[in-house]
Parts: structure tokens; C-alpha cells; sequence
């Protein structure tokens, strides 16, 4: 920054939040530089640099009205001093008096303090009496030496914000530089709201909040303090939410499908049972959608097995009803061909077109094939997401349907965007905590299948010592001999060079399980380094059930479904996050014998204790997702930078929920009023959101 805008800015009436923090007082190009470090440049962060905990110092009273163990601050002469350098530890002393009586005060280790603190100097102490030999004494109270003229409002110097402070910085010097910062609020804080807003939702002004937040008179004005600004982090937060959702609704136009009954019951006809009433529900939330020339963004999420594949079909035959065609996109290639024998099973007969898009797929055909998509001659295109992105061009594209099993993904969504304007269709069988369908995918609509298909069994999960294994391998056994399938899966182990003991660990097992504890029956090996048609192969016959026991590493979570597997050992299963845990569970369950889930593990781990007893204790997929959340904290789901959200400084999406949902409704319904925040009471809204954002929302061009 040159020294012009250095030299206005040192000048009062010109500070502004864009102003460096470098040409505050005290501040400086190196403290600037720890500043930079701390994520603060400007004035504007400076005054978001909120304490992470508070102080609070009692106004002053007279030493004769000290009490034991109440907090107090006094104002004294200093009488005497003594450095008792002898002691274990050594001990600074000072003797100190008013006009009503006289305290002592120690300090341990206090040799530092023979400098700052002398005879006939005025003190300020702050801190909780004690008695000693009859006495009541301060013990390492906070102080500061003043001058006697200026003993105004000592207690502010010991009360306020105790800052996350670095090895260069002091928390004390920090707040030395912040507090001079709170005169200018006026110029520096604007107001969002109206009064009537204000009284609406209980808040207070904006500038008492920053005023109070970094100062607090008391815990009640900090407590409104902190709603106050955690109300406005999350309203800015849904309000960028809210514009971005409102931009793609607007940006482009796709093809209305319109939902007549004929059409319907030509689908349904096409299922061999009845759907479920969380099924129907969503499909008549996605029909809706889909009869609008503002593309679908829709979230389909539902526990493994729950049928969210039947919806996404009946999304994709709506389409296909309507001439338009229907890519169906997975993770990986075993899932998309999964995906394609499920949707080969319903269309059987029927007049579809469909194809599966494959990476072995090369040459001639491949050439032939994605002419005739382009010509619009394939309905329903199944593939990776990897390979249908690529340079896979459709005639006439209606619907997407992604299918993003466990991961919470935005990328796809926002690349798919680019061209064309498909309705689009996610689902997910992570089931995502309230606060994150509201945050992370906060300008998504969700549609939720809660319940399962009937006849499913029930699903029993055991926490088992690994010294129980011989028994737990005779169960299984009796099992197997009733004609079940078995899965067993190990450790993911994510780095690099680790890939290969994971595979190691998987090989051993299998080659023990096969040939000494499970001879008699057939036990196959899978892994995600085999090759692709070696995989397909040993997938198929388990399904087929020419395979008793599937040894794997974790490539089985993704989508198998064979309902006569209703075992599932987990080893090493503390090295399993929860959501994945969850996922690979849902393997078994889905025919309708009783399924068992056996987690070996042996662990003092606390954590990782909590999720193995959260797996035994229930099989609900939302419960295990909040707990989830509770365990890690959101910070490790959440991360709003990745979802190219402003961080989070003071709100706290799992403990400010009620404020959330709050701060979520006013925001939409500004969005809904003023789409363009162009009228002038959002002017200041305007402005923050900007600041917060920048351009990612495109808001630049909404001027
Ligand atoms: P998801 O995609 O959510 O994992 P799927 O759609 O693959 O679940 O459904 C799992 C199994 O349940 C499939 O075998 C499917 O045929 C069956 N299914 C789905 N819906 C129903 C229903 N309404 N009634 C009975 N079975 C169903
Ligand atoms: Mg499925």
C-alpha cells in the first residue's frame, strides 16, 4: 500500500474497514505482517478478530471491603516491597493501602516485578482474596502501575476479550490495538436491518454488538452481543446461498416435463412392487420440479437400500417421455454397471434405449456409439462421471442423474452447469445432518427417504473382541452352511504407499480364510488394483452366489446388492469412520433374513470407542450422521471454504441450529423481495455480502 493511503488512513475521520490494520496505532509493517498471519489485514478483519473467551473485572472497592473469595479490584499505594529471592518459589511482595485499610500481595516467580512495581507508586489489582495468617491477601492478581490522576475505569483494563493470541502477539497487546478501533464504530459498523427486523428477532444494534463483543459491560450484553453476530454470519451465509440458487434457477432454461397420469402409471407399471409412501413422495417433489422450465437441482438422499435407484428412474422415464435423454452418472465403474443391470432388470422388454458406457469401451465402436447419443438415438446413458464428462455430447439432454453414494459432492454440479441446462438429480446415501443440507447443500432442495421397502430383515451389529474370533468364525460358519453369503473387509488405508498393505492385509486374510479357517467353502479375493474384468467376474459370482465369502478391501461399500449376504465382518473396524462404517452396513439388510454386522476391533481410542458403540446401538442413518457430527465436530464435515462459503468465525452451525434456521428464512425471503439486493434498505447487506463472497457469487454484475 503506498503512504498516501497510509497517511489518510492514520487521519480519524478516514478510517474505513478497508483500511490496513499497518497504520493503526501501535501496529506497524512487522506487527502488520504477524497480523497477515493471524488472517487479519484489515480493520474491517480486526474488528472480526472476536476473542475466543471473556474477562470479567469488578468495578474497584476499598480495601475494607474486601471478602474472601469474591473478586474484587482495589486501588492502592504501594508501601512496601521485598523480593524473598529464598523461597521455593520465590515470592515478589507488595504491601499496599487505601484510607481504609491495608492488603499484601504476592506473587510467585514475581523477581521480574522488582522493575515495574515500587515504592510509592499507585496500584491497581484485580483478583479473588484469599486469607493468610488472618489476613485476607491477593494472590498473582492481574495490575497495572497508574498514574493517580487517571484511575477512571481501572476494571476496563483487566476486563474484555482474551484474543487467540501468537508467539508474537499477545492476546494484552492485541486488545491494546482493538480497543482505540472501537471509537470509530460509527464510522466502521453499518446496520442490516431495519427496527422492526431488529425487534422481530430479538437483536441488538450491530455496533453495540462489535462494541460489546471485543468490550462486554456485562455476560448479558455479550451474550446478545454474540447472537447479534453469529445472526448476521449465518444470514450472510444464506443469503449468498440463496442468491447463488436463485442465479441457476435463472441463468437457463430446461425442458418441462410434464406429468400427466398416463405417463405415470406407463412407469409404475414398469415396478414389480408398490412404491413406499417416502417414495411416492419424492417423486411427486421431483415431478413438480421437473414440469418447470427452471432446471431441477434436487438431493435424493436415503439409506443404502432405501430405493432411491427406483425414483431416479422414474425421474429418467419422465424425461425419456418427454424426447429427451438421460445420463445416469456413478463414482466408479462398478457402481455404473450396477446402476445398469438394476435399470436392465425394470426396462426389461421395454422400448428404452440405454446403454452402458464403459472405459474398456475403445475405437470403432465407441465412435459409433457416442454418434448415435449425439444424434439422440440412446435414451438412457450409464456411465462414470468420469467418463460421461469427458467428451460425451447429447442431442437433446433432459435429466442428469448423479449418483454421488457417500460423498457430499458440489463439483459435479457446478461443471455440469456450464452448456446445457438439464434437470439435475443427486442422490446421496450418506444421510446429511440437518445443518449441512442447509448449509453445505443450502441451495439444493432435498427430498428424503426415510423409511426401507418392507420385508427387509433385521440387521444385528456386534462390537467383538478379536479374542472371540474362533467363536465368531463358528457362527459364521453355521450361517454359510445355511447357504448365506459373507463379506469380510478390511482397512482403508489412505496414503499412497499404504495402498499396498491394504491389499497385503486383504490377500493374508483371504488366503488364511480360504484355506484354513473356511476350506470348505469358496472364498474369493477382491481389490480395487485388480483389473476391471476380473473384478466384474468376481462380482458376478458372488452374486450369483458361486462365491460363499467375498474378501475385500473397502471397494465392496460401493454398490452391491446381493440380499443374500447377510454377514459383513468389519476388521480393524476403529479405523472406520462412521459415515463409511454406516455405508458398508448397508450391504447387508436388504434381503429378508436377519443380517449380522460383526466389527472386530480392540481399541483404548476414545473416539473411535464412541463410534463402535454408536454402530451397536443403532442402524437409523440420520442419528448416526448427527452423531457423527458430534463426535468430529463440524469443522471436519463442514468445511465452508470448500464449499465456497465465507468461513465461519463465531456462528457454529451444529450449536446455533435454531439461529440458523432463523437467519435461513429472513434471508430467502429477501432473495424472494429483491433478488438483485438493488433496493436501497439492502444496500449495507449488499455491500458485506460482497466483501464476504467476493465475486464468487457473480454478485458484481447485480449492480
Ligand atoms: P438404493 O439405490 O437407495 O440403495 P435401490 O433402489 O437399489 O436402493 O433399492 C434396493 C432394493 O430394494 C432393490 O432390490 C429394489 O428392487 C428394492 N425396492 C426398491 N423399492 C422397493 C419397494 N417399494 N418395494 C419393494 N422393494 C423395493
Ligand atoms: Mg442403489
Amino acid at each position: 500500500m503506498d503512504t498516501t493511503a497510509g497517511k489518510q488512513a492514520g487521519n480519524k475521520e478516514t478510517m474505513t474497514v478497508a483500511t490496513s490494520v499497518q497504520y493503526l496505532k501501535g501496529v506497524g509493517p512487522a506487527r502488520a505482517e504477524v497480523f497477515g498471519k493471524l488472517g487479519v489485514q484489515t480493520v474491517g478483519d480486526l474488528l472480526e478478530y472476536f476473542p475466543r473467551d471473556w474477562v470479567f473485572a469488578p468495578g474497584p472497592i476499598k480495601i475494607a471491603q474486601m471478602q474472601a473469595e469474591e473478586a474484587a479490584t482495589i486501588i492502592g499505594l504501594v508501601e512496601s516491597v521485598d523480593f524473598q529471592s529464598y523461597r521455593r518459589p520465590p515470592i515478589f511482595e507488595a504491601i499496599v493501602s487505601d484510607e481504609t485499610g491495608v492488603c499484601r500481595i504476592v506473587w510467585f516467580n514475581g523477581g521480574y516485578l522488582r522493575n515495574q512495581i515500587r515504592l510509592g507508586q499507585v496500584i491497581v489489582a484485580s483478583g479473588k482474596p484469599n486469607v493468610f495468617k488472618h489476613q485476607l491477601q491477593l494472590t498473582n492478581p492481574k495490575f497495572m502501575m497508574v498514574d493517580p490522576q487517571q484511575t477512571a475505569e481501572p476494571d476496563k483494563h483487566f476486563s474484555g476479550g482474551i484474543y487467540p493470541a501468537s508467539g508474537r502477539l499477545s492476546s494484552r497487546q492485541i486488545k491494546q490495538i482493538i480497543l482505540p478501533v472501537l471509537d470509530h464504530l460509527d464510522e466502521l459498523v453499518d446496520e442490516f436491518y431495519d427496527p422492526s427486523v431488529l425487534k422481530e428477532n430479538h437483536l441488538i444494534g450491530r455496533k453495540d454488538a462489535f462494541a460489546w463483543i471485543h468490550m462486554p459491560p456485562d455476560e448479558q450484553k455479550l451474550d446478545a452481543a454474540k447472537r447479534r453476530l453469529r445472526y448476521d454470519e449465518l444470514f450472510l451465509m444464506q443469503l449468498g446461498l440463496g442468491l447463488r440458487r436463485y442465479r441457476t434457477q435463472h441463468s437457463a432454461s430446461a425442458t418441462p416435463c410434464l406429468f400427466t397420469d398416463e405417463i405415470d402409471s406407463r412407469i409404475r407399471r414398469r415396478f414389480p412392487f408398490l412404491l413406499t409412501d417416502d417414495q411416492n413422495a419424492c417423486i411427486a417433489e421431483i415431478a413438480e420440479d421437473m414440469g418447470r422450465t427452471t432446471p431441477m437441482n434436487r438431493l435424493l438422499q436415503g439409506d443404502v437400500g432405501s430405493g432411491k435407484t427406483v425414483v431416479a428412474l422414474y425421474a429418467a422415464l419422465l424425461a425419456i417421455a418427454h424426447k429427451t435423454q438421460v445420463a445416469i452418472m456413478a463414482p466408479t465403474e462398478i457402481l455404473a454397471s450396477q446402476h445398469f443391470l438394476s435399470i436392465e432388470r425394470y426396462l426389461k422388454d421395454s422400448q428404452v434405449r440405454r446403454v452402458l458406457i464403459t472405459g474398456g469401451l475403445a475405437g470403432k465402436k465407441r465412435d459409433e456409439l457416442l454418434a448415435r447419443i449425439k444424434q439422440g438415438e440412446m435414451d438412457i446413458v450409464v456411465g462414470t462421471v468420469a467418463l460421461l464428462q469427458k467428451d460425451i455430447e447429447f442431442r437433446h439432454l433432459g435429466l442428469v442423474v448423479i449418483d454421488e453414494q457417500h460423498k457430499f459432492g458440489v463439483h459435479q454440479r457446478a461443471e455440469l452447469r456450464k452448456d446445457s441446462a438439464p434437470h439435475c438429480l443427486v442422490m446421496t446415501a450418506t444421510p446429511i445432518p440437518r445443518t449441512l443440507a442447509m448449509t453445505a447443500f443450502g441451495d439444493l432442495d432435498v427430498s428424503v427417504i426415510k423409511q426401507c421397502p418392507p420385508g427387509r430383515g433385521q440387521v444385528v451389529t456386534r462390537w467383538v473382541d478379536p479374542r472371540n474370533r474362533r467363536q465368531a468364525y463358528e457362527f459364521i460358519r453355521e450361517r454359510l452352511r445355511a447357504k448365506k453369503q459373507a463379506y469380510f473387509v478390511y482397512p482403508r488405508i489412505s496414503s499412497v504407499e499404504e495402498t499396498s498393505k491394504e491389499i497385503a492385509a486383504a490377500t493374508d486374510a483371504w488366503q488364511d480364510l480360504s484355506e484354513k479357517v473356511f476350506p470348505e467353502f469358496r472364498v474369493a479375493l477382491l481389490h480395487g488394483q485388480m483389473p476391471s474384468a476380473e473384478k466384474q467376474r468376481i462380482m458376478t459370482g458372488f452374486r450369483k452366489g458361486t462365491i460363499d465369502v467375498l474378501v475385500s478391501t473397502v471397494v465392496v461399500e460401493v454398490g452391491v446388492d446381493v440380499p443374500n449376504a447377510t454377514i459383513m465382518v468389519i476388521e480393524a473396524a476403529d479405523r472406520f469412520g462412521l459415515a463409511q462404517l454406516h455405508q458398508l452396513r448397508g450391504r447387508i439388510g436388504r434381503g429378508e433374513s436377519k443380517s449380522y454386522c460383526l466389527l472386530f476391533a480392540e481399541t483404548d481410542n476414545e473416539a473411535a470407542r464412541s463410534r463402535l458403540e454408536v454402530m451397536a446401538k443403532t442402524n437409523d442413518g440420520f442419528e448416526i450422521a448427527e452423531q457423527d457430527l458430534r463426535i468430529r465436530g463440524p469443522g471436519e464435515l463442514f468445511s465452508a471454504r470448500q464449499h465456497g462459503l465465507p468461513d465461519l468465525k463465531i456462528a457454529n452451525i451444529v450449536d446455533d441450529f435454531d439461529l440458523l434456521v432463523v437467519a435461513r428464512r429472513h434471508a430467502f425471503e429477501v432473495v424472494s423481495r429483491d433478488p438483485t439486493l438493488a433496493q436501497p434498505e439492502h444496500r449495507n447487506i449488499r455491500r458485506a455480502l460482497l466483501a464476504k463472497f467476493g465475486n464468487s457469487l457473480g454478485l458484481a454484475d447485480v449492480a
